[in-house]
């Protein structure tokens, strides 16, 4: 699976471009002239056919409206989280002096929807509650890959609860349920890619959480 990491700056959330006979987009930060010109650079931006937000904070959607206006793809998203896209606290867009949004998601993802690729493989929707209701992570199963949003991050992180309907409890549940999975690639919201050992690294994140939160 060929798979493009890319960061505006260190304060903008990750974005992941699938290259597949039906290309999809991971979120895509806040900043749309800088991943529409990293897009234009690998691909047609309007062979994208699907944008799949992993949660509703506004670090990961706050370029989706230009975006998904000049690629035309649709926007998806967990439907426990759709309704935080329209209130600029909840989504957190005040802190990043952006706004609510005013798009509707024209599909909403519920637990094991799979998102196709159009190579006879997909990306499985895991939901995984607790930085946010609806806060989700995308498996493809063949090359063991997971995009982890906000859940969990390389080296042991784990996403924060303290924010409008996080839920440590929750999150502890996600994190647990995450430490059965074969993961050979870790794919986070925020900071870098890892290949090393991220089935331990994600038993590591657990362990912290169980001890700091
Ligand atoms: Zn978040
Ligand atoms: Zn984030």
């Amino acid at each position: 699976m060929e798979v493009h990491h890319i960061n505006s700056s260190p304060y903008d959330a990750n974005a992941y471009l699938i290259v597949a006979p039906r290309p999809v987009l991971i979120d895509v930060g806040m900043n749309a002239s800088y991943i529409l010109d990293r897009i234009s650079g690998i691909i047609e931006p309007t062979d994208i056919e699907t944008i799949i937000l992993t949660h509703g904070h506004y670090d990961h959607w706050g370029a989706v409206e230009e975006v998904s206006g000049s690629t035309g793809a649709d926007i998806v998203i967990h439907t426990d989280d759709a309704s935080m896209l329209t209130d600029s606290v909840a989504s957190a867009a005040a802190m990043f002096s952006g706004q609510a949004a005013s798009f509707s998601p024209e599909r909403l993802l519920h637990e094991s929807d799979n998102i196709d690729l159009g190579n006879d493989s997909g990306l499985e929707v895991i939901h995984t509650p607790g930085h946010t209701p609806g806060c989700i992570c995308l498996y493809h199963a063949p090359t063991k890959s997971l995009f982890s949003g906000d859940t969990v991050f390389q080296g042991g992180g784990f996403g924060r609860t303290d924010l409008a309907g996080g839920n440590q409890h929750r999150l502890l549940e996600s994190l647990e349920r995450l430490t059965g999975m074969n993961v050979d690639v870790l794919y986070p919201g925020h900071g870098e890619v890892s290949a090393d050992d991220p089935s331990g690294q994600i038993r590591m994140s657990l362990q912290l959480a169980r001890t700091y939160m």
